[in-house]
């Protein structure tokens, strides 16, 4: 999945170009910059890349999120639905502006369950925040159809699953709008940073002026001091050596994909030995971005044996069920309602009134699942050395 595997003379030749001029920021130094605005230059390959008519960068894919939800409006008062298996910044985010995260179970797609998502829907919902998570697809259609009978905005949670399709379209494309990250894990990197997509003009233009303390961007005799601004905002701007990077690291992406689906097609061959493996189900295997390989056995506990037996060999698998970071169970933080405000803010009101409470076993479904579901991440450059441990791994694990 990284692409900081291929980090290569592109990046820094587009690094250059920014040294060159000594422009850091990606507005104003009109003269100075000598036509080079590589954030804003990022922001038209993104977009055209994925086929949507508008992207903004900022700072990171967190901020993405909070750009995204407070340009749909979304705040105190409101819920927002998303899935109890993803990273922690979706919820965050979710309380970052106020509202309250509510979490669906995950099917075999190891994404939202439209199902779930349909028993979730209150009065107050607002918005709904599907993830494709470990780089392939959420069953989006069906939720947008879903979201589309409530009148209810989707912000697609792209962050792990830049460059993965349906059909050809892209991911981040078929709902309101998509979200995405280039942080250092992340397929394509910008060491920081992250991108929104929207085909919606007036959200575009929205997210543009609040990730900017307001400002209209509309051009002035007086520069960015004469700017108009028509409500308050933030600052999430990305800076021209990020735009730099993701020039490059984009050019990157679709290698890197077919480089990953190879390798993955080899480990599902490899774990295909296991008697009654199965496999995590995908909405189109085609455009599946290909940056995680997953395998469920049937319980738990025979999941903990065979995880044991790959350890042993030195290729132990993630077994998602025991990490802190992606699943609901695990956040302790956001179960104790634990936050540094005075008031307890955003768990409590200023009054001293509970606002939301979470009980761990509320999603069992996405437990069971979870808990006997093995994962490897896959590298865009896998060592022929390490699939060959795996593979003899897998085969000794197939006995138990
Ligand atoms: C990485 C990630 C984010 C946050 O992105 P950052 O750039 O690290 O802030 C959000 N959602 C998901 C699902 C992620 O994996």
């Amino acid at each position: 999945m990284p692409g900081y595997e291929i980090f290569g003379d592109e990046e820094k030749n587009e690094i250059a170009d920014v040294l060159e001029t000594g422009v850091l920021f990606r507005y104003e130094f009109g003269e100075q910059r000598n036509g080079i605005y590589k954030v804003r230059e990022f922001e038209e390959k993104f977009a055209a890349y994925c086929g949507a008519a508008h992207a903004q960068a900022v700072t990171s894919g967190t901020a993405a999120l909070k750009v995204a939800l407070t340009a749909l409006g979304v705040g105190p008062g409101d819920e927002v639905i998303t899935q109890g298996f993803t990273f922690v910044a979706t919820w965050e985010a979710i309380l970052e502006v106020g509202a309250i995260p509510v979490f669906t179970e995950v099917d075999e797609t190891l994404n939202m369950d439209p199902a779930d998502l349909e028993k979730k829907i209150t009065a107050k919902t607002r918005c709904i925040i599907p993830v494709h998570m470990l780089g392939a697809q959420a069953r989006i259609e069906e939720i947008v159809a879903i979201a589309r009978r409530h009148s209810l905005a989707v912000l697609e949670d792209t962050a792990q699953a830049a460059g993965g399709r349906i059909q050809g379209r892209h991911l981040g494309t078929f709902g309101n709008c998509g979200t995405f990250s280039f942080d250092a894990v992340k397929t394509m990197t910008t060491g920081e940073g992250g991108m929104i997509i929207t085909g919606e003009r007036d959200l575009w233009r929205s997210m543009s002026e609040y990730h900017d303390h307001g400002h209209d961007h509309a051009v002035n005799p007086a520069g960015r001091g004469g700017e108009g601004r028509s409500f308050i905002g933030f600052n999430f701007r990305m800076m021209e050596l990020q735009g730099a990077i993701g020039i490059a690291q984009l050019a990157k992406l679709d290698a890197m994909i077919a480089a990953q689906q190879k390798t993955k097609a080899l480990l599902r061959e490899a774990a295909s030995v296991i008697p009654g493996v199965q496999f995590r189900k995908l909405v189109d295997p085609e455009g599946d971005s290909a940056t995680f390989f997953c395998f469920m056995l049937d319980n738990a506990e025979r999941c903990r044996r065979v995880n044991a037996i790959l350890a042993g060999h030195g290729v132990g698998a993630i077994n998602f069920g025991e990490n802190t970071w992606h699943f609901y169970p695990k956040w302790e933080h956001l179960l104790a309602g634990s936050t540094l405000s005075r008031s307890g803010w955003p768990f409590m009101e200023p009054g001293g009134r509970r606002r939301v409470l979470y009980d761990k076993d509320v999603l069992p479904a996405t437990a069971e699942l979870i808990t006997r579901t093995l994962v490897y991440q896959i590298p865009v450059k896998m060592p022929a050395e390490r699939l060959e441990k795996i593979r003899s791994a897998l085969k000794s694990a197939a006995t138990v």
